[in-house]
């Protein structure tokens, strides 16, 4: 699918023009531009209103110097950013991603998903992604810290609890989000839910750690139920060992599925068993090691080196949740060659658009990040909306609530393409579906 609306074509031109060789941002935005294409023949009103201009500039960028000492005495210099996007429905929101590769084109690019993903999880929250180049891998918790004080320091004068609410993602869990809320606390003599995704002793939400992946999951099952399919029986590969991947592994073994390959950047492991949960997160969680190690655990496993092998795994289900253009063209072929039926992106654009065309046209099931992944960030929202009543929810109260926003972004998305004459099509729904409703807010607020 090219772009061809001359409106967003010109649209596009100037995003490519304003923000050169920003590849990552130039893709997210050509996506969705694609996917307005009826939306603005059927709402010339928003043409008017320039809300597709705006919507592509951020509301406000922020990049800083991030000085710290390392543990020989030396000092180190990052790069700190924040992308506050846009705030038409509510307060920016989205995660913070520490990893060598992190540039302003890495954090548009998340920003700008963040506003439609935001949106569809119905929740009232902006969208906005933050970040650093700092690498958290092979550093002493000492290191780590100080970092994370000096990150915090810059960043604490531009959110807040109603302004600004940033949380995890790639290289930033639980350590790091404690490190940045005790130096906020300290600078600003507060204790609000400024952060998400906090431990459960100082505001945290029950199943914030597990929603992304168990939100993954639990969209994906509803895709597969609306074709008379489900996990139960099927083969899995799930791609990553993060956070991500780890709960999601946890949620397909719940609902009857089998994961039976997952990976880290250097390479990936195949357990025919069926990969062993209890090892991987002591692996990853506690030890912090490669995921190479598994196979000392479990000598039937093989490894792999090449994280890309992955997807020549043969399954059912794939569902991509390590991190950006993972999954091109020729893994999508080789996935349908061996019988994949459905593709959920835990990861954020983690298929090429070459991929996600094979997925399209070979009528494989997919569910685009916005949509599939949301349950993170709709989480988050349910930590931030406890925070402000101080109080705490269940598990299986904030479960339930995961559940049935995953199944409503399913039916919104699914509901919005059959709309506009792409029925099956979710990639086009998440985007209308998560875009209609900023589009009305910023219409009716006027031009800022
Ligand atoms: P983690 O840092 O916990 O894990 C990331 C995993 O992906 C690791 O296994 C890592 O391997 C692998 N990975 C990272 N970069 C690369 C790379 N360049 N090539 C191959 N593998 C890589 O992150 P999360 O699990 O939190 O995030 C994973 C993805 O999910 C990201 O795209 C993130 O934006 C998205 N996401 C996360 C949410 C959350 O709540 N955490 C919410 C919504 C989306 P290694 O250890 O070798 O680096």
């Amino acid at each position: 699918m090219a772009l061809q609306n001359a409106y967003l074509k010109g649209i596009m031109d100037d995003v490519v023009k304003r923000n050169p060789a920003e590849l990552e941002f130039h893709q997210a935005v050509e996506e969705v531009l694609e996917s307005l294409e009826p939306v603005i023949e059927k709402h010339p009103e928003y043409v008017e209103a320039g809300i597709v201009e705006r919507i592509v500039e951020p509301e406000r960028q922020i990049l800083f110097r991030v000085p710290w000492v390392d543990d020989s005495g030396k000092v180190q210099v990052n790069r700190g950013f924040r992308m506050e996007f846009n705030s038409a429905i509510g307060p920016y929101k989205g995660g913070l991603r520490f990893h060598p590769s992190v540039y302003a084109g890495i954090i548009k690019f998340l920003g700008f998903e963040q506003i439609f993903k935001n949106s569809l999880t119905g929740l009232p929250i902006g969208g906005g992604k933050g970040g650093s180049d700092f690498d958290p891998k092979g550093k002493s918790d000492g290191e780590v810290m100080r970092f994370c004080q000096s990150f915090m320091t810059e960043l604490a004068r531009h959110i807040g609890p109603d302004t600004d609410v940033p949380a995890g993602d790639i290289g930033v869990g639980g350590r790091e989000i404690g490190f940045m809320y005790g130096q906020y606390k300290r600078i600003k003599n507060e204790f609000t839910g400024v952060l998400t995704g906090k431990g459960l002793t100082y505001g945290g939400s029950l199943v914030r750690t597990e929603a992304t992946g168990y939100g993954l999951c639990y969209f994906t099952e509803e895709m597969l139920n609306a074709k008379g399919k489900s996990f139960k029986g099927s083969t899995v590969v799930i791609s990553g060992s993060g956070n991500v991947a780890i709960y999601a592994t946890q949620k397909v073994n719940d609902l009857g599925g089998k994961v039976v390959a997952l990976s880290d950047s250097a390479g990936y492991i195949y357990d025919p068993a069926g990969v062993n949960l209890d090892t991987v997160k002591q692996i990853k969680e506690v030890e912090r090691k490669r995921i190479k190690e598994y196979i000392k655990y479990h000598p039937n496993a093989e490894y792999h080196e090449g994280c890309a092998g992955i997807w020549n795994v043969k399954c059912d289900v794939a569902l991509p949740s390590a991190t950006q253009n993972e999954l091109d063209e020729n893994a999508a072929k080789t996935l349908v060659a061996n019988g994949c039926i459905a593709v959920a992106e835990g990861a954020n654009m983690p298929s090429t658009p070459g991929a996600i065309e094979v997925f399209l046209k070979e009528g494989v099931l997919f569910g685009p990040a916005k949509a599939a992944n949301a349950g993170g960030v709709a989480t988050s929202a349910l930590e931030m909306s406890q925070n402000s009543m101080r109080y705490s929810w269940t598990f299986e109260e904030v479960d339930s609530k995961l559940k049935q926003i995953m199944v409503d972004i399913y039916h919104n998305a699914s509901a919005a393409a059959k709309d506009y004459g792409y029925e099956g099509n979710l990639v086009v729904g998440a985007n209308i579906a998560g875009f209609k409703k900023v589009a009305e807010a910023m219409k009716a607020q006027g031009v800022i």
